[in-house]
């Protein structure tokens, strides 16, 4: 066969060579060791935690290194695309703090590699295809989409491996004159790969993840451009990952069965392979045992999840990083304030089998997370998920922002601050008593009379000064308490409950529940202070009478 020809014949509107693309393209001026990755998502329209995963290793590796990290977008199958998905993609990227120093952009492109949209590097990816051609390593395929079911229904009838291999691979060694006459008569067809290896064949691979693998050669003649001309996803991989000067790939393992057949790419073309990182997915317990989060199953697989759930940005950041790297949790819990950067991350340290998914400790790194901003900070975050979420809520936030921020800063800051907030839309419940149109009551504990709890109340209100400072208020709580015959003290209730009827504790039990309508509050004597003088009395007084 006259590849040469065939080349011709197939690509003559290629002119271009790849040394020009060599040299259009050169290798980047990086310091040794430095990593040059990317991220690569499809256009899907949904993105989930997982690319967040893959984006976030990748952005650890480039940046920790001095390397680059930008951004491809593989829009070569027309048939997922969503409109707008790809805005979308940009933005979630943004929005999660995925920070890339090149590649597409919602303005265009931005770097010295691009384009970085596969379906505008067509003549790229055909100047490499010709080469193969020229090579033998590459040849037209026409069977038609009726032939390949028929092969396909042959195996499985045969019992034998699926896949254009062997004597099933049709058009290997046609003839010029068949390919010629195909042609002519315009029939469609794809370029597929020449493969030389062997299922025969095992070799060992060393992922950076997932260790050495012994992994089986391909023998399949796989698929390099459809036959509108768009490469598949192996062959962009392997033109682009050479072309933009990648050192890592940082991709899910379900790529890691196409592995054989990328290295075989990579060395027809005379590229040398980038070294991989393949993650594994994320798994989740069902019940005792695990399984991969599902889209279909698992809507906190979407990330607009995590925004509509009210997570802040920076601790869906934190909590992915516990899941890779075990020792985040203690460098955070040492340097409660450093930017998550001076960690040192490390690829070696993530779970070769994929990391497990666990709500209950997303909502502690959260929680955690929100204790550490000041009240500004959560002011402003929750009043901007208000805004989308809640609009009602965001109106009574905005309309006397001192007051939300003093409600807010009730034990923020210090060694202990609390935690009761692990989403915004938590802080709602949280606040609500502080507003009359939101406030409700649960009611009085169970255990007292009515005439105990309204003398209590009412002999409160006698001594209640607003200009008390917190001790001199607790004392007057305690003498209500000894008034009514309750132990003012605890230790002494403690060392015999019998001897009293209740305790200073019960006493404020029910200022509790008459000034917020809860059995749990943060401090009282601050809650009152941010309530005011009136709204105190008035809600202790239509506590009594509501008794
Ligand atoms: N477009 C591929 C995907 O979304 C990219 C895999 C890769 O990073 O190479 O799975």
């Amino acid at each position: 066969m006259d590849t040469m020809k065939l080349a011709e014949l197939l690509f003559p509107h290629v002119t271009a060579t790849p040394e020009e693309l060599e040299a259009r393209f050169p290798e980047r001026k990086v310091p040794e060791g430095a990593v040059i990755t990317r991220m690569a998502p499809s256009p899907t329209g949904f993105v989930h935690l997982g690319n967040l995963v893959q984006g976030l290793v990748a952005e650890r590796m480039a940046h920790q290194s001095g390397g680059v990290l930008f951004l491809r977008v593989e829009d070569t199958d027309a048939k997922r695309e969503v409109p707008g998905a790809v805005e979308v993609l940009i933005d979630t990227l943004a929005h999660y703090g995925i920070r890339f120093d090149e590649g597409a952009t919602k303005t265009g492109d931005c770097g010295d590699y691009g384009p970085y949209r596969q379906r505008q590097r067509a003549d790229i990816y055909h100047v490499y295809a010709k080469k193969l051609v020229q090579q033998g390593d590459a040849y037209p395929c026409f069977c038609t989409e009726e032939e390949l079911t028929q092969m396909r229904a042959d195996q499985e009838a045969k019992k034998v491996n699926f896949g254009y291999y062997g004597p099933y691979a049709v058009w290997r060694d046609r003839p010029m004159e068949d390919i010629q006459a195909a042609l002519d008569a315009g029939k469609p067809w794809v370029l597929r790969f020449r493969s030389t290896g062997s299922v025969e064949n095992q070799f060992k691979y060393t992922d950076l993840v997932k260790g050495v693998l012994t992994v089986t050669e391909n023998d399949i003649d796989q698929v390099l451009l459809k036959s509108d001309g768009i490469p598949t996803y192996h062959f962009a991989h392997a033109v682009d990952d050479h072309l933009m000067r990648t050192t890592h790939v940082v991709r899910g393992d379900e790529w890691l069965p196409s592995l054989p057949f990328h290295l075989q790419l990579f060395r027809a073309l005379g590229f040398k392979a980038p070294k991989y990182v393949h993650i594994g997915p994320l798994m989740k317990m069902d019940g005792t045992s695990k399984r991969k989060l599902s889209k279909r199953k698992d809507p906190e697989l979407a990330l607009t999840y995590y925004k509509a759930e009210g997570f802040p940005v920076r601790a869906v950041y934190e909590y992915i990083m516990t899941l890779l790297n075990s020792n985040y949790e203690d460098w955070r819990k040492a340097n409660p304030a450093a930017s998550s950067d001076e960690f040192k991350f490390s690829y070696k340290k993530l779970n070769p089998a994929g990391a497990l998914f666990d709500y209950a400790k997303l909502c502690d790194v959260s929680k955690n997370e929100i204790a550490r901003m000041d009240a500004e900070t959560v002011y402003a975050l929750a009043t901007e998920y208000a805004g989308e979420f809640d609009p009602d809520f965001a109106r009574v936030l905005k309309g006397d922002p001192d007051y939300a921020k003093a409600i807010l800063s009730i034990g923020r800051g210090g060694k202990k601050p609390r935690k009761d907030l692990a989403t915004w839309k938590d802080v709602k419940p949280y606040m609500s008593f502080f507003y009359d149109e939101y406030f409700t009551s649960e009611g009085f504990a169970e255990g007292f009379s009515a005439d105990t709890i309204r003398t209590a109340l009412e002999k409160f209100l006698a001594v209640y000064d607003f200009a008390d400072d917190a001790g001199v208020w607790f004392d007057k709580v305690k003498a209500v308490t000894a008034d009514i015959g309750f132990a003012a003290d605890m230790k002494e209730y403690k060392a015999n409950p019998d001897a009293y009827p209740g305790s200073v504790a019960d006493v404020s039990g029910f200022l509790r529940v008459a000034v917020t309508g809860r059995t749990n509050s943060p401090d009282l004597y601050t809650v009152m202070q941010l309530l005011g003088y009136e709204r105190t009395v008035r809600r202790i007084r239509a506590a009594m009478e509501a008794l």
